[in-house]
């Protein structure tokens, strides 16, 4: 049992709850000379974590399956229209396959 938080309503009893992201950010991790420990045999060995850049959860929202799946439809259409966009190869993509071969 708990509140959607997109429509606001109850859910039943032992329904599904489904986490949506709502927000999401561009961020950049650093690396990190000897982060990772590994053990070989008796000897300890270290190795850098190579950090790295991406997109992570800026905003959580516990929703009920119906609406997740709505929001899920709603962001697919913003992705389609370059809202997400973080490179230019998936519109490129997405521009070929438009495009006839001719
Ligand atoms: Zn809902």
């Amino acid at each position: 049992m708990y509140r959607c938080e997109i429509c606001n309503t109850v859910q039943p009893p032992r329904s599904r709850s489904v986490r949506v992201t709502t927000k999401s950010r561009a961020t950049e991790y650093p690396s990190r000379p000897k982060a990772n420990k590994l053990r070989i045999g008796r000897k300890t060995k270290q190795f850098d974590d190579p950090g790295g850049a991406g997109y992570e959860i800026a905003k959580e929202a516990v929703a009920c399956p119906k609406c997740a799946h709505a929001h899920e439809v709603k962001r697919a259409a913003e992705e389609a229209e370059g809202l997400y966009d973080d490179d230019n190869s998936v519109t490129s993509g997405l521009d070929l396959s438009g495009v006839s071969a001719d």
